[in-house]
């Protein structure tokens, strides 16, 4: 990966030449003005995707009910068909991944199969920049088996308010901890967890360990069988541009197949039989068990062409460019707007195998309102209380120019001060 980056935009406009993934930015939908910096929140609609939506919509107009089953790819099995070609992006066995529901409900029904207290065992290890939806699921589990979360939940803290380490994690693997559930790459910072090694140390201890994944599946490759994890769950709107809401994914090692999900319904009954109406569950041999109820296909159907794009570009190249892009963006950042009187800070790591696809921009005393000045320039960013701005170039639609642009707004804004146009007051969605 060639870094030595320079300064000018002559320099962005080569490195756009030069990039063999350029023309993929022709398959979405970009703002007509402005600059798109928040496909890691919400990813945009790909033609592809839209092509795809429109056909399932075509299908409901002209087959009705047969659609189920006269589909192409039939409606019945969509949620199975997906999981298996999402399975490449996350390293898992075809049947190991199913489409269905959203994150955190996923998650629910994750913990509610794998978190199974016994008398010595019956604490539950987080960490304390987790997203809150997926702290909240666990309490609300822990409350179900009338465990106190004071008591049963551990939480790890971070030592720099930004990232966890991870023999912080692993030192609060105790024997009576069951289970360990971890973000791949925290929301805020972007740190990329050491999924491997957690997997491992969980294991030696003889706990389960599940990832949320909804800030890595997208941008960067897995190795979950490889590595061994028992379970995860993520959402598939951010880099997969599913579509706000758009349906999410799970996925569990083979080896649990055997398990009963802890959320039962019939859209996790075995595919052959199911509507047979048997009044005894028999879940399917796979992932596809853990579905709950009746896929929701028109926030389904746009992942169908969304996951053609990251076929065609192949996950290991999109993390090779989003890892320069990203480089590139820090270096622009260090050379123009790190020092008096910019002094904006990185606070995402800056090792390659330890960050994620966003940058973490923080300014201490004016983030909000450098935000604001941000957005009125047309660039869409997003925005993390109390003082990180997230800016991710997509590897798929972001030029080098886009972030050569979205740095030097970011000068200007600090030289005429503009961000004192605005008050400090912040919206309801970031
Ligand atoms: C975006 C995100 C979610 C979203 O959950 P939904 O159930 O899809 O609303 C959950 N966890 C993490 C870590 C996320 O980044």
């Amino acid at each position: 990966m060639n870094t030595n980056f320079e300064r000018t935009e002559e320099f962005a406009l080569g490195l756009d030449e030069n990039d063999s993934m350029a023309h993929f930015r022709e398959r979405f939908y970009l703002p007509k003005e402005g600059i798109y910096m928040d496909g890691n929140s919400l990813g945009l609609l790909s033609k592809d995707a839209e092509a795809s939506v429109l056909r399932v919509i075509d299908e409901f107009k002209t087959m009705g009910i047969n659609g189920w089953m006269e589909g192409k790819p039939a409606w019945f099995t969509l949620s199975e068909e997906l999981g298996k070609k999402m399975a490449a992006l996350v390293g898992a066995k075809e049947d190991e991944v199913v489409v269905t529901a959203s994150a955190t409900i996923n998650l629910h029904n994750l913990i509610a199969t794998f978190f199974k207290p016994t008398a010595s065992r019956n604490k539950i290890v987080i960490d304390e920049l987790n997203f809150p939806s997926d702290k909240y699921a666990i309490e609300s589990q822990l409350l179900l088996h009338n465990l106190n979360p004071k008591e049963h939940l551990i939480i790890v803290k971070s030592r720099d308010g930004r990232t966890i380490l991870k023999e912080d994690v692993a030192a609060a693997m105790t024997d009576e901890v069951s289970l360990v559930l971890l973000p791949s790459v925290l929301y805020r910072s972007g740190q990329l967890m050491d999924i491997e090694y957690l997997t491992k140390e969980a294991h030696r201890k003889g706990i389960m360990i599940g990832f949320d994944c909804c800030h890595s599946v997208g941008a960067i490759p897995h190795k979950l069988s490889e590595w061994g994890v028992d379970f995860a769950s993520w959402c598939n709107y951010k880099y997969l541009n599913n579509g706000p809401g758009g349906s999410g994914a799970l996925y569990v090692n083979e080896k649990h197949f055997d398990k009963i999900p802890g959320l039962c319904g019939w859209w996790g009954y075995d595919k052959n039989t199911q509507f047979d109406m048997n009044l005894d569950f028999a879940p399917a041999k796979g992932a596809g068990a853990w579905q709950i109820s009746t896929v929701n296909l028109f926030s389904t159907a746009p992942l169908e062409g969304s996951l053609n794009i990251f076929m065609e570009a192949g996950i290991e190249n999109i993390r090779k460019k989003s890892l320069h892009q990203t480089s590139y963006m820090m270096y622009l950042i260090d050379n123009l707007i790190s020092e008096e009187p910019y002094n904006f800070i990185i606070g995402n790591p800056r090792e390659a195998d330890q960050r994620g696809g966003h940058i973490a921009l923080e300014h201490q005393t004016e983030a909000v309102r450098i935000n604001e000045a941000l957005k009125k320039r047309g660039v869409i960013p997003d925005f993390r209380y109390p003082n990180v701005i997230r800016l991710a170039p997509i590897a798929l639609y972001t030029s080098y120019q886009d972030i050569w642009k979205v740095v030097q707004h970011l000068k200007e804004i600090m030289d005429y001060k503009e961000y004192e146009n605005f008050d400090s007051s912040r919206g309801t969605v970031a």
